[in-house]
């Protein structure tokens, strides 16, 4: 499926990349969730290397430190707002700039779909859609729930996004963590019975 459209190299030089950026445990992880993110692209009529290099990069810079992402807001001039939150936030929206200035990729809907995994958007592109979920419901996910939703998004893709985005809202209420503006709005975009 590589023809370097994307990133300039191999498949094999990418996974490198991704496996020198982070621990063993999370390199696993971004495995599956490339497995799953070709398996949902075939289903919904993406292409194979958009998907496989989006998802060999989604989590980039999930082990970057604070410091990084702090530097680099201020070099690329992103929302300033973005300071007051954390790695859980940064390494979707800022880190898809260390994907492109580190790794060479321009591509935006692979550039949209990093940014965009973790919290969702209004609108989202069926790439986008496939990585935030193929994150979720890569084979190693084990939470109530995740059997029918694997299903589903084989079965209607915009429905598992409202499901993921409903589910994850409940979880950071229940924790009492701070929610994302970005999270609130995809959950009105996409969770919301019309
Ligand atoms: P991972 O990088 O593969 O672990 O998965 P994600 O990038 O999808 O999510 C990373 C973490 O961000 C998870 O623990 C989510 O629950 C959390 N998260 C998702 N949305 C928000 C939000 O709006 N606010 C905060 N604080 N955390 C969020
Ligand atoms: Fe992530
Ligand atoms: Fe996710
Ligand atoms: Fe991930």
């Amino acid at each position: 499926i590589y023809r370097g459209r994307y990133y300039n190299g191999s498949r094999a030089s990418l996974v490198a990349a991704a496996q020198a950026a982070m621990s063993d445990y999370r390199f696993q992880h971004v495995l599956r969730v490339e497995e799953m993110a070709v398996r949902l692209a075939d289903k919904w009529g993406v292409d194979a290397e958009l998907a496989s290099v989006a998802a060999l990069t989604h989590d980039y810079a999930k082990e970057r430190s604070d410091a990084d992402f702090l530097a680099k807001i201020a070099e690329k001039q992103l929302d300033p707002d973005l300071v007051n939150w954390g790695n859980n936030v940064w390494h979707g929206i800022v880190g898809a700039e260390m994907v492109k200035d580190e790794l060479g990729i321009q591509n935006e809907d692979i550039l949209t779909a990093i940014r965009q995994h973790t919290t969702g958007a209004p609108y989202m592109t069926t790439l986008s859609q496939i990585i935030y979920m193929a994150d979720y419901i890569e084979a190693g996910r084990d939470f109530p729930g995740v059997e029918e939703v694997r299903a589903l998004a084989f079965d209607d893709l915009a429905a598992s996004v409202g499901w993921q985005t409903g589910h994850t809202l409940a979880y950071l209420i229940e924790k009492r963590v701070p929610v994302y503006p970005g999270t609130l709005l995809t959950y009105n975009a996409w969770s919301v019975e019309k």
